[in-house]
């Protein structure tokens, strides 16, 4: 059964890193860096953004449209290339789109 609530120790509310069921990566353009989350090590990294854990048992398709939706909106789109879907469990890939 796919639990609905983070179940992994963090206690996160609305989406978490590893009980999301689905997980978006944000390929932006050259030179974008201010969107990009810098790392420890000093580098940077594409945005990652995970589906809502309340929506855990939706079909992957539906989870990956509500995703696709709130990304349409968002101040990255402009700065994007390409999104990736992963499967959060497996670490599968599902889906690109090119933006
Ligand atoms: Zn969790």
């Amino acid at each position: 059964m796919k639990q609905t609530k983070c179940n992994c120790g963090l206690n996160n509310k609305i989406t978490c890193p590893k009980c999301s069921r689905i997980k978006m990566v944000m390929l932006l353009k050259n030179g974008n860096n201010h969107l990009k989350h810098r790392r420890s090590n000093g580098r940077y990294a594409n945005p990652v953004w995970y589906s809502h854990l309340s929506k855990n048992r939706k079909p992957e398709n539906v989870l990956i449209n509500s995703m696709y939706q709130r990304f349409e909106k968002s101040n990255c789109k402009p700065f994007t290339n390409k999104l990736m879907f992963f499967d959060n469990q497996t670490k599968q890939h599902l889906t690109s789109v090119t933006i």
